[in-house]
């Protein structure tokens, strides 16, 4: 698929092709995200299918929401890398500096687009940072490298996946006893 990229409304599918090439080009695959929300709501629930989850990391990923903080927080991490910020803000987001949190809130507010157990979900993956979390985060730290606002994103993702997967099964189960 091609896409035109100067323009500024794009269809879910674009969405989710401009989305899952950017994280791609960030070394993070919809796959990555997919285990994750496996993993996390495999904790509550038995047999979470990959399919499912993947399904869901895909549909929150043609989202407009998701699109923008995807798109935004990866340029932000890029020039950040390229040192084309302004001081403070350029050492501030090489230094991934904990008492910063912007890129937390950007996390949290995707999440919420799952309400409370969205978020509740990000506040899981952002302290425990499974998977490529971690991957990204210690990857970050290495001189001339910044995930500040990838990993809060890629988190963010995949708690939201999570939750629309327990939302399914919860369904499912809720016909069952119908
Ligand atoms: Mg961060």
């Amino acid at each position: 698929m091609t896409i035109d990229k100067s323009k500024v409304l794009f269809s879910r599918e674009e969405m989710l092709e401009l989305n899952k090439e950017r994280l791609e080009s960030r070394g993070v695959t919809i796959e990555d995200i997919a285990r994750i929300a496996q993993a996390q709501q495999s904790k509550y629930t038995k047999g979470i299918t990959f399919d499912v989850c993947l399904e869901s990391a895909e549909k929150i990923l043609s989202y407009p929401d998701a699109f923008h903080m995807v798109q935004l927080g990866i340029e932000i991490d890029e020039l950040a890398e390229k040192g084309m910020l302004s001081e403070p803000i350029q050492s501030i987001l090489t230094n991934d500096l904990g008492l910063f949190g912007i890129d937390e809130l950007f996390g949290l507010e995707l999440a919420g687009n799952f309400g409370i157990i969205g978020k509740t979900n990000f506040g899981d993956l952002d302290v425990n940072k499974p998977g490529i979390i971690s991957k990204l985060n210690d990857e970050g730290k290495i001189p001339g490298h910044c995930h500040t606002f990838l990993d809060d994103i890629v988190g963010a993702l995949a708690a939201c996946a999570s939750t629309r997967v327990a939302q399914i099964y919860k369904s499912r189960e809720v016909k069952e006893e119908e």
